[in-house]
């Protein structure tokens, strides 16, 4: 019997974002090959899993990812990129800056949104453990004026179809050269797919 259904949101599409420093890599292929990789490993613990891009050109909108997770009652959805400075940061920082962090859903309901923080805590020890980068801690972004509804598309979207569970997991930086080595190798993206489902495993 399954122990639930995970929804996979390889962030962007097939050419999104390319690595500013290596040669024809981009995050959205980079996210893809994790997400596959993730995939099998949750499937080998008992997980259902659904993938919001099937094959390596889907590029769906936030709103289609989100929809997922709520139509298919996901246990659990996972939003799955790699980040970059903000356009303020200095030349002399870019490359610098390094680092994990995941946002977690907002809720109304303040059990829900204590255990997504708690669940982002998990995911994140695993990324900055197995990636052996900086720790930049678990987040929430809201608009302004409305302090439970979520600024990022895909976790608004996904609570809004019913998946309250919901996170997006910066891996590290792209832009960065330890953190782009790291994200560039298939045999690292692997390790990084087991800690995620361990820790997953564990948590849920
Ligand atoms: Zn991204």
């Amino acid at each position: 019997m399954s122990r639930g259904i995970i929804v996979l949101d390889a962030g962007h599409g097939q050419f999104g974002n390319p690595y500013p420093i290596l040669e024809d890599t981009y995050e959205g292929t980079q996210n893809f090959k994790l997400a596959a990789r993730l995939k099998a490993e949750l499937e080998a613990r008992g997980f259902t899993v659904l993938l919001t891009r099937n094959r390596i050109e889907d590029d769906p909108s936030l709103e289609e990812r989100g929809k997922l997770a709520g139509d298919s009652r996901a246990v659990l959805f996972l939003s799955l990129h790699s980040n970059a400075p903000g356009s303020a940061t200095s030349k002399e920082a870019y490359h610098a800056v390094r680092g994990s962090e995941v946002y977690y859903s907002l809720s109304e309901d303040s059990r829900v949104e204590a255990r997504n923080a708690e669940i982002a805590r998990a995911l994140n020890a695993a990324v900055v453990q197995t990636m052996n980068t900086t720790d930049r801690g678990v987040k929430t972004r809201s608009y302004p004026d409305q302090p439970t509804v979520n600024y990022y598309g895909v976790l608004r979207h996904s609570a809004a179809y019913g998946c309250p569970t919901a996170f997006i997991i910066e891996h590290g930086f792209h832009t960065n050269p330890e953190d782009a080595a790291f994200l560039s190798n298939d045999e690292c993206l692997q390790r990084l797919a087991e800690a995620e489902a361990e820790a997953i495993e564990r948590v849920l």
